[in-house]
């Protein structure tokens, strides 16, 4: 073979592709109802973007970009997290912005130089959901509200959501230098990594995974204890607004997430059956962002969700499964291929019906086989009926392929795409 799929990515195929597209609109719709709009944002933009919103010190900016130059020397960088473009987008946009509070949603690949493992990988999509114009308790309610409500509605509820607050530009630095200073008196005791984190981003150390920084995160003084009044009481809203929906919580106080930009609330919800990677995603408050783009005074709170991770832990048992077709019409003879085609297209009823609420999905054989070969093509495909060409003196012969029956023959095209669709609606009400 010439040619592989890229390290760390992957191709959906058939078969797979279905279950994303399930989970696309169910979430679709969630958003729908909770009144948030999608926006659709180029996959790449200017690289300082990224390194100014989610920091010149995290992992992802310094290790983890997919960086390019175009034809004019102009820096660009494929996309590692929707946040930063989205608000890019909205500060570009007076109608986003007339909004107050904007809700908004994104869907899609985004990229990273990760080292790929399971539930990891280098293109991978999200689903973000932002809410902007609030510093209210009640806006990261909804928040996580909605974040559940997706979760829930694709079948999985049995999650944890993580809480925490991170303080905001009058405590989070006093604490950044506490715990610098803290993991200062036990360097020696940390890996390489968070060596170099003492240096640039020592919060990121509360995340280390490595076994033997663990006793000395353990120990480590908790960003709750040094919020200021404000956070505090923020925090504390939070925690009332989330109790008043009866959403539960653990309050984790190591939890930081890799991203600078988040500011007071940050939160993950995690699946029982997910293993190491655990997070089904993440989010979190970021009330400077707006203003650190040039924009006005602008709140905001957002979360994203991994769609690789989401499908694994949701698992085979919530989706209805693929689609089969409704009929393949079997040209009976060489000579009846055409008709079988037209036939087909009929069936599908798009001319007829601009509503398709009868249409039926209809294949037909092109590759020239026997009409033996076709009904054996028909089982595979899995198709509810064969609809046979060219009709005899009493109309269209039907067989049930499910039930291997012939049914009762139909003597018109109309009449026949009536006694299909209306079986196939009988089917599918029972199915939900
Ligand atoms: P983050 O944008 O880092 O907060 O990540 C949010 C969510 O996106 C995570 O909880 C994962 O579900 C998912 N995610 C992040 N990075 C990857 C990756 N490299 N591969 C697959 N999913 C990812």
């Amino acid at each position: 073979m010439k040619f592989q799929v890229p390290r760390g990515t992957r191709d959906i195929l058939p078969g797979e592709v279905e279950r994303w597209q399930w989970l696309e609109e169910r979430t679709r719709a969630v958003q729908a109802l909770y009144g948030y709009r999608e926006v659709r944002t180029p996959f790449f933009e200017a690289t300082d973007l990224f390194v100014r919103s989610v920091g010149e010190a995290t992992d992802i900016v310094r290790k983890e970009l997919y960086t390019f130059e175009d034809r004019k020397g102009r820096s660009l960088t494929l996309r590692p997290e929707g946040t930063a473009p989205l608000v890019r987008a909205y500060l570009e946009s007076p109608a986003l912005r007339a909004e107050s509070p904007a809700r908004l949603y994104y869907m899609g690949p985004m990229f990273r130089y990760e080292r790929p493992q399971a539930g990891r990988y280098r293109q991978f999509w999200q689903i973000g959901s932002e809410l902007l114009g609030s510093a209210k308790p009640e806006a990261d309610a909804e928040m996580i509200d909605l974040f559940r409500a997706i979760l829930a509605d694709v079948g999985l509820r049995d999650v944890t959501v993580l809480l925490n607050s991170l303080g905001d530009t009058v405590c989070r630095p006093r604490y950044r230098e506490a715990i610098r200073a803290y993991f200062k008196q036990h360097e020696d005791r940390l890996c390489g990594d968070c060596k170099e984190r003492l240096e640039t981003n020592p919060l990121r150390i509360l995340d280390c995974k490595v076994p033997s920084c663990a006793p000395v995160i353990a120990g480590a003084p908790s960003v709750l204890d040094s919020l200021c009044p404000e956070c505090a009481e923020h925090f504390e809203g939070v925690k009332r607004a989330l109790t008043a929906l009866d959403i539960r919580y653990e309050v984790a106080p190591r939890l930081v997430r890799g991203l600078d930009y988040y500011t007071r609330t940050v939160f993950e919800i995690h699946a029982a059956n997910l293993g190491a990677q655990n997070a089904v995603g993440g989010g979190g408050r970021y009330d400077q962002l707006v203003k650190d783009f040039g924009g006005p005074d602008t709140p905001a709170i957002g979360f994203s969700i991994g769609m690789e991770r989401l499908l694994l832990a949701v698992g085979e048992e919530s989706w209805p499964g693929p689609a089969k077709p409704d009929v393949c019409v079997i040209a009976l003879e060489p000579g009846a291929v055409l008709e079988a085609q037209a036939l087909a297209r009929a069936l599908r009823g798009l001319a007829q019906e601009p509503s398709r609420r009868r249409a039926l999905v209809a294949l037909v054989d092109t590759a020239g086989r026997s009409a033996n070969a076709q009904m054996k093509w028909a089982s595979r495909v899995q198709a509810r009926w064969a609809v046979f060409v060219p009709p005899g003196a009493e109309g269209y012969a039907v067989r049930d392929m499910t039930k291997g029956l012939d049914e009762e023959r139909q003597p018109s095209i109309e009449a026949l795409r009536g006694w299909l669709s209306e079986r196939r609606d009988a089917v599918e009400a029972v199915r939900g």
